[in-house]
């Protein structure tokens, strides 16, 4: 067995069983992601910085001061600063952007001894559903190289899917961990928001934002959260509570666990190929000793429109710090203050980006704020008690990632709305903050990967990472890899 088609779990155990040293696999992951580099899962690597800290956590090993991550190289999304590498979340604007400190993340997965792969491509400022929208060009999706990986993290999706790297960081605003992790057939976690401290990690709509991880299995992403879950005071809104031991109860049985399933999430608009496959999943929780509970969520259908006033009114306030004075691009020529203003965040923003920023202001200015903003604050508390009283009746709630699998790319460019409702199923868990994973599941026809959607209650992590890994258990889907990739 190749050192690229193990978890973080194996790895770990290797590299503390002196079977291989933290310089052997990250040269070993950096030659692979070279030799597949067209896939365009980076934005940037540097092998030097990789292989100095690989040389760290190989004398940290030595030393016996290692944690169970020590030395396990690691990607992350292009929108985590890191210091001393690039970080452009996908944008010229921040083309030329060396963070001067690390993310609350990366200083706890570095603390923890892990390496810094490479930093992932994404969607522009994590705004698209395809991958689409960067500024470093589109992901090819390893299963079929004419579709999109799903977005916003479709790097970071693309990596581990390819075995590019063992596991990724991502982040998930209105589905952008678990609708890649569904096209791609890999394993992503959104946690609950508030887990996981935002610091440092360049915010699109802040009250959404929520950084999770993308894996191969269900007991790697339960290692790995525990790992960069917390309570941080750099951040507000991170919350004050303890963080299980996730991996501790991976093995809980699921005898009598009940499913909710949303009868809106199985309604018109879902595709039938996806719609067998969740089936046949159900069916394998039934076998584990679960039940399904019918239930609704009966605001389920104004989440979209919901979310694209509330996301794009944040984005335009959090996105004018660009304005080419602090960092990132400045306009070369300009004739005053003004000018210089317009031409850099001219210059600098994708279409995508300006659309949302131009929906934002707009929602939020005076004589449209209650029209708009208003209400999509007071449909959102809705959707949040549509989950409460869901969550009276069952103890996770699943359903599919997306209506479809992967799209070609091209195919949703020209209509944002066909776009923007790819995230049906995983807008409404962001809007409630709820945790949320997409768990591999099958195929359709066509040999792309589906995955199985299930959402937990507040601060519940433990609860659907243990669902999830006891299917792992009884199920191989976790463990395909893309043809030419193996
Ligand atoms: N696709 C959604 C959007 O474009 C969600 C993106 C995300 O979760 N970052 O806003």
């Amino acid at each position: 067995m190749s050192h690229y088609h193990k978890t973080i779990t194996e790895l770990g155990a290797d590299l503390q069983a002196g079977k291989v040293s933290s310089v052997e696999l990250t040269q070993a992951y950096l030659d692979r992601l070279e030799k597949f580099k067209d896939l365009n899962a980076f934005i940037t690597v540097d092998s030097v910085f990789a292989l100095d800290q690989a040389k760290t956590a190989d004398a940290q090993i030595k030393k016996g001061k290692n944690s169970a991550l020590t030395g396990c190289p690691i990607a992350h999304k292009d929108i985590f600063c890191t210091d001393g590498l690039l970080t452009t979340c996908g944008s010229h604007m921040l083309a030329n952007f060396v963070a001067p400190y690390d993310a609350t993340v990366i200083k706890k997965f570095k603390d923890a001894g892990s390496v810094t792969l490479g930093k992932t491509n994404m969607d522009e400022f994590a705004m698209g559903s395809s991958n689409e929208t960067s500024y470093y060009g589109v992901v090819k999706n390893p299963w079929d190289q004419d579709k999109v990986p799903g977005g916003s993290s479709g790097g970071s999706a693309v990596a581990v899917a390819a075995r590019l790297a063992p596991a990724a960081t991502g982040t998930d605003t209105g589905g952008s961990i678990r609708q890649p992790a569904a096209l791609t057939g890999i394993t992503g976690i959104k946690p609950s928001y508030g887990r996981v401290s935002r610091y440092g990690m360049i915010a699109f709509a802040s009250s959404l934002d929520q950084g999770g991880i993308m894996t191969q299995t269900a007991e790697d992403a339960a290692l790995l959260l525990g790992e960069m879950a917390g309570f941080d005071e750099r951040d507000s809104t991170s919350v004050d509570q303890a963080v299980p031991d996730y991996v501790a109860t991976l093995n809980d049985s699921l005898k009598g666990l009940k499913i909710g399933l949303p009868e809106e999430y199985f309604g018109e608009g879902l595709d039938d190929e996806v719609a067998s496959v969740i089936e046949v999943a159900l069916a394998e929780y039934k076998k584990l000793g679960a039940e399904t509970v019918p239930i609704s969520l009966p605001n389920s259908n104004l989440a979209v429109p919901c979310y694209y006033v509330l996301a794009p009114a944040e984005a335009s306030s959090n996105l004018s710090r660009f304005d080419g004075v602090r960092y990132g691009h400045r306009a070369k020529e300009y004739t005053n203050l003004d000018d210089m203003y317009e031409k850099t965040r001219a210059e600098g923003f994708g279409a995508e980006v300006k659309r949302r920023i131009m929906i934002g202001a707009y929602a939020l200015s005076a004589g449209y704020y209650d029209a708009y903003y208003l209400k999509a604050q007071q449909l959102r508390r809705l959707i949040a008690n549509d989950f409460t009283e869901a969550f009276k009746k069952c103890d996770v709630i699943m359903g599919p990632v997306t209506p479809t699998t992967a799209f070609r790319m091209g195919d949703k460019t020209d209509d944002p709305v066909a776009m923007y409702l790819n995230d049906i199923y995983t807008i409404p868990v962001n809007l409630a903050g709820l945790p949320g994973m997409s768990i591999p599941a099958g195929f359709d026809k066509a040999g792309m990967p589906v995955g199985l959607h299930c959402i937990g209650q507040y601060f519940d992590e433990a609860r659907i990472l243990n669902v999830a890994h006891q299917y792992q258990q009884v199920t191989d889907w976790h463990q395909k890899i893309p043809p030419g990739f193996e």
